[in-house]
């Protein structure tokens, strides 16, 4: 079987109302969708995520990757993967747009290849057999405290046993909203908070003392994601899982939070991070650690929550 043609299709949703976390407001939803087609009559799909300007995206998949595709045989993954990756790396593209593109080609080769053997993705790489997964809502955006509250309870009403919450504010606000969902939620049910980067690490372990005397669960992404001292401080200063992971890229990133034990939880998207090629990877390299791996997904399309689900 060979590959036919590659092609990226940009799809923008406006958002019913604005998502706001810390340092970014979202108007709309993006996805590039990534299609590939064999000669054999299949066709794989893939997203990549975007948050701004998906015809970059687009243009990388089409314009980039695409010649390296065409024509060779679509069950050969892992020697496409290396190719892309290798082609650009020493000229600074080995995370970014770049490895999303990649992202959305690695996830459409799995779902090509899927197709052609008519065996499911989770099948294909040894599954695990699994009929049921655990869930968390994700999240209580930045919200007045009544709104936060309101969402909580339907939360709770819907069955679920974990949800997350954005801070990012600092002190008080944070740990009075934390104290507030606390409320509503219970002792049982865990409570994980994301401050998507927002804090420098003084600010962050302030924060985090206050969270460790209230149960939290983790705590996502504190400092910036290439604040690894940062992140070191951190791992010093505090008992509170620190989670982190979606603003890294390939098992490269990810070598150097998991060598040097500074994330309790690891958190790729799959469509970021390299693929299903690229996170299994993560995934082995976390479990050697003994460190947990939740998959992000973000405002993303079905196609990053399906590929997540079969990873
Ligand atoms: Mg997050």
């Amino acid at each position: 079987m060979k590959i036919t043609d590659v092609e990226a299709t940009v799809l923008v949703a406006k958002l019913p109302e604005p998502w706001q976390i810390a340092g970014t407001i979202f108007r709309h939803s993006y996805m590039t969708l990534v299609r590939i087609r064999s000669d054999a009559g299949f066709t794989g799909y893939g997203e990549c995520i975007v948050r701004h300007g998906p015809g970059a995206t687009k243009a990388i998949v089409e314009e980039v990757l695409r010649p390296i595709l065409v024509g060779k045989d679509p069950f050969e993954i892992e020697g496409r993967w290396d190719e892309m990756f290798m082609m650009l790396r020493n000229r600074g593209h080995h995370s970014g747009f770049f490895l999303e593109a990649m992202a959305g080609v690695d996830i459409a080769l799995w779902d090509l290849m899927g197709k052609a053997l008519n065996l499911p993705v989770h099948q294909l790489m040894g599954g695990f057999g699994r009929a049921h997964l655990p869930a968390y809502a994700s999240s209580l955006l930045f919200k007045d405290l009544a709104a936060l509250e309101k969402e909580a309870e339907t939360l709770m009403a819907q069955g679920f046993k974990a949800v997350k919450l954005k801070v990012g504010k600092g002190l008080p606000e944070d740990i009075r909203n934390v104290k507030a969902i606390r409320k509503i939620i219970g002792e049982d049910v865990k409570l994980m908070v994301d401050a998507n980067g927002a804090f420098d690490a003084a600010t962050a372990v302030e924060v985090g003392k206050g969270l460790e005397d209230h149960g939290v669960y983790w705590f996502e992404e504190p400092v910036p994601p290439d604040d690894l001292p940062g992140y070191a401080a951190l791992k010093r200063a505090l008992t509170i899982r620190i989670a982190g992971g979606e603003s890294l890229f390939s098992r490269f990133d990810f070598r150097d939070f998991i060598e040097r034990r500074l994330l309790d939880v690891v958190q790729p998207d799959i469509a970021r991070a390299g693929g299903f090629t690229e996170c299994r990877k993560i995934a082995a390299m976390a479990s050697a650690s003994h460190i947990p791996y939740a998959p992000h997904t973000g405002a993303s399309g079905a196609l990053c929550v399906i590929a997540s689900l079969h990873l």
